[in-house]
């Protein structure tokens, strides 16, 4: 047996004895046995890409690059419907140069003289990479002709023409100008993933396109993209007809896990192997995963398995594409890498529709995405792991036919496939609307009366309504007017619970904590835990423990941070990630902006973390929860069992009676994220609403 990789060829692992894999994953037996539905038959086609075409004359490559896009063929036509119609249903296969090429044709088209040209997307690292592509194309830099906003970060100028942004930044850009009079078009991208901000999107631009008519005004250009649209639900909706882009896909090879495996991830990573040992090399892998933290664990992992059997002559290349990774290394993918190696990529589901990676001819899919659900009577968003639908599955499997012929590797079964939903709930359906009702409300719509696409449940308006009314941001639940409190916590691009932090924290005399520890609550984790030097890292971060919880040991953190000198050289001593760090200073310093716009008063307490804590209370009420009898928590707001998270500073130590949290996880068990002890007293005084609740 060939022992490179310690994986043999029926797919069982030689590394049994340290990772039992017990199962194979075999062939489908008739490429149609499941029923995709809406796909495309493939067609066979030349690829234009060379593996990697980037490497030498790269302007020249580019060009070419775009003009083998599917989409380049249709410019005339989407041109001509773009001038016929004044919204546009387009369809069109993952990586037919939608997203990149279609706001270019615009602007050559001249339709960026009167206004600018907005793109809409879901995720911040897609609106990031894009912009940044498309900047490149134009022989650009980002800031000039193409530029992109997200939130807290702004790289537009008054000669940018084509803007990517965030849907969460449209929607709060309405809530100045209802009309939307800055922008010429507005491309709605990747509909299909029906988030509730574009969803809220859908009716406001079709609201200002009809007032901007009625009122002469000049018009407004909507163009509504995606991979997987239903168009008749669309087309309905806008009252237009869609069209279908010509697509260019080649046949996948479907496969699927002989019986159900227990460990997704090691499944991938015995596929993956097994694909290195018998694949050309120059067939590129992605493996779609759930999150970060997976993501890195197995990369990690690959690459150690790879460089103690790298006797061989080829190599890997292992890169990782998830929301909060690093900008500078987002575009890293990309990257042609060189003779003889393998890339392969670990992502999210960002890579399902969103990004498209060159190259890639085998797909590993797990089957499963996170998704942020909330559930009204507990009050609370709980982030799950949860079966992807059958319509993702067809998404993922279809990237790997994207170049040329593929194949795709699911590590679960042909009948559990069956089980899976047919497409996608809308967010809408699932999501804590808090905030969206408070946009609507700040935009003076009553969310009852919207032309949504989908209108929301009732109980998920009612739980919104009543969180709105105990942050006083509404005047009652049933009398849902927006109270002036109200409209200054529409102001901040923020939660409106964290917005009610900043505007309570002057009564509490803490802006400026309020300040820090909001920033630093809004970045991604600060602290690094070196796998091998995790001593060391604790010790570094036990200086900044406080025993009150994690909140103080953050904002700890946070305000020696802001006095260093050296932030870098003291970030890599204290193990902290700078990068994280001066994002939370330039959030910290958007959110004073903010707060003196408003008038907020600016004050400090001090080293009275008691003013802290209290204030923290005013916001985040139902995150409270009390220890029982039996060592474990209980929320008070939905009585929910649950544990502190290990990463707490709490964790393991004494069990404060009762404490406050920032999330909750749910992996094995419901963990409590970042926790602060509290006083139960203080609920009653400082959240009188609450009392009935507190036994
Ligand atoms: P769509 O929106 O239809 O899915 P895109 O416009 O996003 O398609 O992508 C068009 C093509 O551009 C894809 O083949 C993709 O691989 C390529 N592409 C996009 N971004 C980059 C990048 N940063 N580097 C290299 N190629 C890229
Ligand atoms: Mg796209």
């Amino acid at each position: 047996m060939d022992s490179k990789y310690m994986i043999n060829s029926n797919g069982n692992s030689g590394l049994a004895s340290v990772f039992p894999v017990k199962r194979k994953i075999e062939p489908m037996k008739e490429q149609n046995a499941i029923k995709k539905p809406n796909y495309t038959p493939p067609k066979q086609q030349q690829s234009p890409y060379k593996n990697n075409v980037l490497a030498n004359n790269k302007r020249n490559s580019i060009d070419q690059d775009r003009k083998a896009l599917p989409v380049y063929n249709c410019r005339q036509r989407i041109l001509k419907e773009v001038e016929a119609n004044d919204t546009l249903l387009i369809m069109g296969e993952t990586g037919s140069g939608k997203t990149t090429q279609i706001p270019q044709f615009l602007l050559q088209a001249g339709y960026a003289s009167n206004g600018i040209i907005g793109i809409t997307q879901p995720r911040r690292v897609a609106a990031i990479t894009i912009a940044k592509r498309v900047a490149q194309e134009l022989s650009s830099n980002i800031g000039d002709t193409v530029g992109y906003t997200v939130r807290f970060e702004d790289t537009t100028t008054e000669r940018t023409r084509i803007r990517y942004l965030t849907d969460g930044i449209l929607l709060r850009e309405a809530i100045g100008d209802r009309l939307l009079r800055k922008y010429a078009a507005i491309m709605l991208d990747e509909a299909h993933e029906r988030t509730v901000n574009a969803d809220v999107l859908f009716g406001i631009v079709k609201e200002a396109q009809q007032e901007r008519r009625k009122h002469k005004m000049p018009k407004l250009k909507i163009i509504i993209t995606s991979a997987t649209m239903d168009i008749d639900h669309f087309g309905s909706y806008f009252n237009v007809k869609g069209m279908y882009l010509e697509g260019r896909t080649h046949p996948v090879r479907v496969m699927h896990a002989k019986e159900p495996q227990d460990d997704y991830i090691h499944a991938a990573l015995v596929t993956l192997f097994d694909i290195h040992r018998h694949e050309p090399i120059n067939h590129d892998v992605l493996i779609f995963l759930t999150g970060q933290e997976e993501i890195e664990a197995l990369a990690q992992q690959i690459r150690q398995l790879a460089r103690i059997n790298n006797s061989g002559p080829s190599d890997v290349r292992v890169f990782t594409l998830y929301a909060q990774l690093a900008q500078g290394k987002q575009l890293e993918c990309f990257l042609p890498v060189p003779a003889n190696t393998r890339k392969i990529v670990l992502a999210t589901n960002i890579a399902e529709t969103s990004i498209t990676i060159p190259g890639i001819r085998c797909v590993i899919d797990c089957g499963y995405v996170k998704e942020k659900s909330f559930n009204p009577s507990s009050g609370l968003d709980i982030l799950k792991t949860v079966r992807i639908s059958q319509a993702q599955a067809w998404q993922r499997s279809g990237r790997a036919g994207r170049d040329a012929p593929g194949k795709c590797y699911r590590t679960y079964t042909k009948n559990s496939m069956e089980f899976f939903r047919v497409a996608a709930q809308p967010e809408i359906l699932r999501a804590n609307l808090t905030s969206t009702v408070l946009q609507l409300l700040a935009l003076g719509i009553d969310c009852t009366s919207f032309d949504f696409i989908d209108p929301p449940q009732q109980e998920g308006v009612q739980a919104a309504y009543k969180a709105l009314e105990q942050l006083g941001a509404i005047k009652s639940a049933t009398v849902p007017s927006i109270t002036s409190s109200g409209r200054l916590m529409a102001q901040y691009p923020l939660d409106p619970r964290y917005a009610k932090l900043l505007l309570s924290a002057p009564t509490f005399g803490c802006m400026e904590e309020m300040l820090s520890l909001v920033a630093a609550l809004s970045s991604d984790n600060v602290f690094i835990g070196h796998a091998d030097k995790s001593e060391l890292a604790a010790l570094a971060h036990a200086k900044f423990q406080s025993k009150h919880g994690d909140h103080l040991t953050l904002l700890n953190v946070f305000t020696t941070f802001q006095k260093t000198e050296k932030p870098k050289i003291w970030c890599h001593d204290n193990f902290l990630n700078i990068r994280n760090l001066t994002y939370a200073r330039n959030v910290r310093n958007q959110l004073a902006e903010i707060s003196s716009r408003v008038g907020l008063v600016s004050n400090s307490c001090g080293d009275n973390s008691d003013a802290v804590k209290k204030c923290l209370l005013t916001g985040l009420f139902d995150n409270i929860a009390m220890l029982q009898k039996e060592g474990h928590y209980l929320t008070l707001s939905g009585r929910v069992k649950a544990k502190i998270h290990p990463s707490s500073v709490l964790h393991g130590k004494y069990k404060p009676q009762c404490i406050l949290f920032t999330e909750m996880v749910k992996t094995e068990h419901n963990f409590l994220r970042q926790v602060t002890e509290i006083s139960i007293e203080w609920i009653e005084e400082v959240v009188p609403s609450m009392k009935y609740i507190i036994k």
